[in-house]
């Protein structure tokens, strides 16, 4: 027997439909690539969207076709999207902050056709675009006046563009699993690999990321997603802010801490997502001005580990309630959320700092297990750590061509390739990347614990902890420690700070001070290239005999 409910297929432009027709005058504010902040309304957005749709089939482009974007977050980058997806066209976020030859890469591999971008990227896509051969038209977002010269040939102004279409149009029709939109990920080894979401991942995703426990927004909030759309869908917020009809505030190419600032201020923001450097500037001019934050109610942070005194800055300094997030690309990508269960509700102090350190639970949608390497899966006490699988509605089943085959099992498990825990209440917290942890005489070392320790003291900027090759030991840890300006912390300063807050034979082996550490494009640190330049590092003789020691 068949339910008899109507079929309404999960598509992305039934968003921007539903945000114009019940939040139509509800601003959506962009710092724009040419300086000024501009405005405009979702009920105008969905107009442009229509046109951007017609445009794009008058050019030729249709149902299964990669439309790219190189482009901030801006309200003509998110027309853009929903304009591609209403004709069942898949947009593809490029990330900026690759390598040129990564970006030609990925965009053959994806065989773009199309490419929206940013000023900012001009001269980077003049350099790109004649290695990739599927790229037929770029269209620049911005307008006749400011279209600067450029060698392209099939370059044409966002605005002129436009312009040629009236939004006299209606949304293609098709089916929710659609493909929807595309983002590779970062990838530290091999190729770069392809996630492909669908219209009904991304809309189940928007209404998961909206719940109360998940990020909990509403009409009533201001939202800056300060994370960029080119990053797993601006952590799903490009949906879920027109789903429930919230303001809107798009930073553009502007993350630097007074720029933050003044828009958190000017449009008095209630909510902001984006990872740990960017609230490390913020807090810094914080911090230098005496500004406080009075709209602000809620910043979610994820990407990589939120430090304890990040989140406790922001509670209690600022008053403002830090969300622990993890997630990854292939899961559109939130995968566990630090809201507080009731279990958890209660606590104050160190006890809910401690709490804020994990990465939080999975909402609905999301299933988690931690397995060891036989596939068992590990006990939720909160210690005993494993791989970290998932799978869910809006998890991917596949990398685009095929990739990574090895990641996906049987029973539709995805593994993550992160080492974590689960506690009793259901908390994940992430020890490691797989690839990064310590194995030490056949025991595992968190590098993400000895970090966070690290940089609690007042002389740390940034820390990294990474397994050098040990002659007896396999491997130890070797803290790596880029100093605050002016601090030269000594071995022996820094190793006594972390004594008796960790395992004794957990205690790096050996400290270096760098004036760098290296990062990924999405702001990982690169464990890769730290381990290959300490390849020789050779370590002083330990000061505890690590496997006497253990269990001590
Ligand atoms: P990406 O697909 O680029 O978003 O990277 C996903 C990876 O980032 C995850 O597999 C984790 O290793 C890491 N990550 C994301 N959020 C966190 C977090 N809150 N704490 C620690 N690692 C995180």
């Amino acid at each position: 027997m068949l339910g008899l409910m109507q079929e309404w297929p999960l598509l992305c432009h039934k968003i921007v439909d539903y945000a114009a027709a019940q939040h139509g005058a509800r601003e959506v504010v962009s710092r724009s690539v040419e300086g000024p902040i501009v405005r405009t309304t979702y009920a105008a957005l969905r107009g442009r969207a229509l046109q951007v749709a017609q445009r794009l089939e008058r050019d030729g482009y249709g149902l299964g076709d990669r439309i790219a974007t190189l482009a901030w977050n801006t309200a003509r980058h998110l027309e853009a999207w929903y304009g591609t997806m209403g004709i069942g066209a898949v947009y593809h976020t490029l990330n900026p902050r690759l390598f040129p030859e990564q970006l030609a890469w990925i965009m053959n591999h994806a065989e773009d056709r199309c490419l929206f971008v940013d000023l900012t990227f001009l001269p980077l896509v003049e350099k790109i675009a004649p290695q990739v051969p599927s790229l037929r038209q770029v269209i620049v977002l911005t307008d006749a006046q400011s279209m600067p010269e450029t060698s392209l040939a099939n370059a044409v102004a966002y605005e002129t563009w436009l312009g040629e279409a009236d939004g006299d149009f209606a949304w293609r029709q098709f089916e929710e699993n659609t493909a929807a939109g595309m983002c590779y990920t970062s990838g530290t080894t091999g190729d770069p690999k392809g996630v492909v979401y669908s219209h009904r991942s991304n809309v189940l995703h928007a209404m998961i990321a909206a719940l109360p426990d998940a990020m909990g927004v509403s009409s009533r909030d201001v939202i800056l997603p300060v994370v960029p759309m080119f990053h797993a869908n601006a952590w799903g917020l490009a949906q879920s802010a027109p789903m429930v009809g919230a303001k809107l505030v798009m930073p553009g190419g502007k993350m630097d801490g007074p720029s933050i600032y003044e828009l958190l201020d000017s449009e008095k923001v209630t909510f902001t997502a984006a990872v740990p450097t960017v609230w490390l500037m913020l807090l810094q001019h914080l911090e230098e001005t005496g500004k406080t934050l009075p709209h602000l109610k809620k910043v979610v942070i994820g990407g990589s580990a939120c430090p304890r005194a990040m989140a406790e800055k922001f509670e209690r300094v600022y008053g403002v309630e830090v969300i622990h997030a993890w997630g990854m690309t292939e899961m559109s990508p939130l995968g566990s959320l630090g809201t507080m269960k009731p279990e958890y509700a209660g606590l104050e102090g160190e006890a809910l700092l401690d709490i804020k350190q994990k990465q939080g639970y999975p909402p609905f949608g999301v299933e988690m297990k931690v397995t060891d390497d036989e596939n068992r899966a590990q006990p939720w006490d909160g210690k005993t750590f494993g791989r970290l699988k998932v799978r869910g509605p809006a998890v991917s089943r596949a990398y685009y061509g095929g990739a990574g085959a090895e990641q996906f099992d049987d029973e539709g498990w995805f593994d993550t390739g992160d080492v974590a825990h689960i506690d009793a209440h259901g908390y994940m917290q992430i020890t490691d990347r797989a690839k990064d942890v310590i194995k030490s005489g056949g025991e595992w070392i968190s590098t993400i614990d000895l970090e966070n320790l690290a940089v609690g003291h007042p002389d740390v900027a940034e820390a990294a902890v990474i397994g050098v090759a040990h002659p007896k030991w396999d491997e130890r840890p070797l803290l790596i420690v880029v100093p605050k300006p002016g601090a030269r912390p000594s071995r022996e300063v820094l190793l006594s700070f972390m004594q008796g807050k960790v395992a004794k034979w957990w205690l790096p082996d050996d400290v270096v001070l760098v004036d760098e550490i290296p990062h990924t494009a999405t702001g990982k640190i690169q464990k890769m290239a730290l381990r290959e330049q300490f390849r020789e590092h050779r370590l002083p003789d330990a000061e505890v005999e690590p496997r006497a020691a253990r269990g001590a």
